[in-house]
């Protein structure tokens, strides 16, 4: 996965948990971010733009890109909500995406019902991508 590609999964999975990530209006940066991943051309600068204006986008951005782990994004509410699976390096959830490549949602725990994407109203695909 290059760096551009890298920066748009990881926008796509702060997106799946947004609500919990976000330290300013999750609403307002989740629309930001759906705006620049649905552009004819998504701009990874732009989105980066977008995930540094919120500190707390930012740190899961900027840790996820440095580990080169765009699911990082994911477990780091895993890890502040305490949950099983907290510093488990072959827990692996399981990914579902939006078929419009906008939207990425990690299941972890059996049972989860995966949402809707919420600028596609879509049904989320299951894959084993990581
Ligand atoms: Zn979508």
């Amino acid at each position: 996965m290059d760096e551009a590609a890298l920066i748009r999964e990881i926008a796509c999975v702060v997106r799946g948990q947004i609500g919990v990530l976000a330290t300013g209006d999750p609403a307002a940066a989740d629309a930001r971010l759906a705006a620049v991943l649905n552009a004819p051309a998504v701009d990874p600068e732009r989105l980066l733009d977008v995930l540094e204006s919120d500190a707390g986008l930012h740190r899961v951005a900027a840790e996820a890109l440095a580990a080169g782990s765009p699911a990082l994004a994911s477990l780091a509410v895993v890890r502040s909500a305490g949950l099983p699976g907290h510093g488990d390096p072959d827990f692996l959830p399981t990914r579902f995406a939006c078929p419009e490549a906008d939207f990425v949602w990690y299941r972890r725990s059996v049972g989860g019902a995966p949402p809707a994407c919420p600028t596609h109203g879509a049904v989320l695909v299951a894959d084993r991508q990581q």
